[in-house]
């Protein structure tokens, strides 16, 4: 998928999981700040591996990316349209967060938009930035195996891959305006 909505559903999944796994603490009567504290730490781990792996459920979904139309992203405007792409997505997300008073909640969303965009920055980006060693290293080299295992980007008409993106974000922002 392009970078928004992985930047979307991964900050409303993290935000999402820390707020609600605290609440679900302090309904089960948890009152020691020592114990609210570890595991509202604990719910930030849980929801940052949870942000990072909902990476590859976004990919196996119908989308676009920019090897739909056989671009090769190396090409002077499949970067530039990419590099558009991320900057719109995140002046959506800061659309979506600008009037929260909580930076906390501002960081979480921020921080698991980042971590969304993680298997990309490590199996794309730093790659395609001549780093291309990277894919001999035994982890990366499996983590590129997977992320093209279960990867739809040429849907059967490229509108149903919109749709599904556009439905990402959509809900994405409705969860995080939920919460911020
Ligand atoms: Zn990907």
């Amino acid at each position: 998928m392009t970078t928004a909505p992985h930047k979307f559903a991964s900050g409303a999944l993290m935000i999402s999981l820390v707020n609600g796994g605290f609440f679900l603490l302090k309904l089960a009567g948890v009152t020691s700040s020592f114990f609210l504290n570890l595991g509202y730490w604990i719910f930030c781990i849980i929801g940052g591996v949870a942000a990072i792996l909902l990476h590859f459920v976004l990919d196996w979904i119908s989308h676009i990316d920019p090897r739909t139309f056989r671009c090769t992203r190396k090409s002077l405007i499949a970067v530039t349209i990419m590099v558009i792409e991320c900057m719109f997505g995140v002046f959506l997300l800061w659309l979506v967060v600008r009037n929260s008073q909580s930076w906390e909640n501002i960081s979480l969303v921020a921080v698991g938009a980042f971590l969304g965009l993680l298997v990309d920055i490590f199996d794309e980006l730093i790659p395609d930035l001549g780093f291309r060693g990277i894919r001999k290293v035994f982890f990366f080299r499996h983590l590129h195996k997977i992320h093209y295992k279960y990867h739809t980007d040429v849907p059967k008409r490229p509108i149903y891959g919109i749709m599904t993106q556009l439905v990402t974000i959509g809900l994405g922002a409705f969860i995080i305006m939920l919460f911020v």
